[in-house]
């Protein structure tokens, strides 16, 4: 295990994996890359996020990536659609967002109405311009384990958080608490291409309490709020926790939760995330480095 400079103590035991820290620095350094990227004469890295309807969430999330895709010094395209749209107007959009030369990565927010289906609208995005790295083609590449794949940000940017700590993981044996295509799956990839022994549990995982002690390595994704207790953590083990839920407080406010009772596992564990403030600064700021990368990839193929 490393030192970090983006831990410190959670009071309970564990030191605490500072997202919020990390994803500012990486934000800072994208940054820098831009700003070369521009010295040396090249159009500035575009990100188009489409949003379809008035979700009161998604209006938020994507605001938020407009704010910190400004942040990083890139150009960012919104593009608001509305409720009513057809799958044939939005599939049109994504041709012409694949065709501009300006735009690097494309982004449609989810979830989406239900005249559109999610999985065709996402793998028309041209895979090149994929930065959430949800299509077939990027899905595959990781399945494979290639290197020129989009990897989805959510998981890339847990996979950032645990390297924080573990500068070599293999052998570790990591449980994947979450199966979804979003976050579990491509994480369990991710870990695997690590060295990891995986597991991945779910829904249907019997005897998942054993299952999640055995673990050194617990990443958790299942929108549960509050289901790994502290007695389901290995002592010393690193838990990163996916999860947010919006819960109200006895005062009559609301406040973001997790999936692990922050409390009780930050007592026993090594190493974990807060919520809010671990995984999902990391999570945008993946977005953003997703978006550099295809920026600088797309340039040298049309300079060679
Ligand atoms: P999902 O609903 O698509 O998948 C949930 C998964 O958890 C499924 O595989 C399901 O089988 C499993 N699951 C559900 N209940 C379970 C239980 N009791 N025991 C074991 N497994 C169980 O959700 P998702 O899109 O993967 O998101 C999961 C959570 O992560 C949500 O809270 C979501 O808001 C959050 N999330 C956060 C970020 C971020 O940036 N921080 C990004 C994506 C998702």
């Amino acid at each position: 295990m490393t030192a970090s400079t983006t831990t410190m103590n959670a009071g309970g035991g564990a030191e605490l994996i500072d997202g919020k820290a990390m994803a500012a620095g990486m934000t800072a350094d994208i940054r820098e890359q831009v700003e070369m990227l521009v010295r040396q004469g090249h159009e500035l890295p575009g990100l188009a996020v489409v949003l379809v309807g008035n979700d009161p969430a998604s209006e938020v999330y994507v605001k938020n990536k407009a704010i910190q895709t400004h942040r990083a010094g890139m150009k960012s395209f919104m593009q608001m659609m509305p409720e009513s749209t057809s799958q044939e107007e939005l599939l049109a959009l994504i041709e012409e967002l694949n065709e501009n030369p300006k735009v690097d990565g494309i982004l449609v927010q989810l979830p989406l109405p239900p005249q559109i289906d999610a999985a065709t609208v996402t793998n028309a995005i041209h895979p090149d311009k994929d930065v959430d790295g949800l299509g077939e083609v990027n899905t595959g590449r990781l399945a494979l384990g290639m290197e020129n794949g989009i990897v989805p940000c959510t998981p890339l940017g847990c996979l950032k958080l645990l390297q924080s700590v573990h500068e070599d993981m293999t052998g570790l044996k990591a449980v994947v608490i979450g199966a979804s295509n979003l976050v579990g799956r491509p994480m369990a990839q991710l870990l695997l291409k690590a060295n990891c022994t995986v597991t991945v549990a779910h829904i249907h995982t019997r005897n998942i309490e054993e299952l999640a002690r055995s673990a050194d390595i617990l990443v958790v994704a299942t929108g549960k709020a509050g289901l790994v207790k502290g007695s389901w953590i290995k002592p010393g083990a690193t838990v990163i926790d996916v999860g947010i839920t919006r819960v109200q407080t006895p005062e009559g406010k609301s406040r973001l939760v997790g999936d692990v009772v922050f409390e009780e596992a930050s007592r026993v564990a090594g190493h974990i995330t807060p919520v809010p403030g671990g995984v999902g600064p990391m999570t945008i700021a993946c977005l953003l480095h997703n978006t550099f990368q295809a920026a600088s990839r797309r340039r040298a193929s049309t300079e060679g």
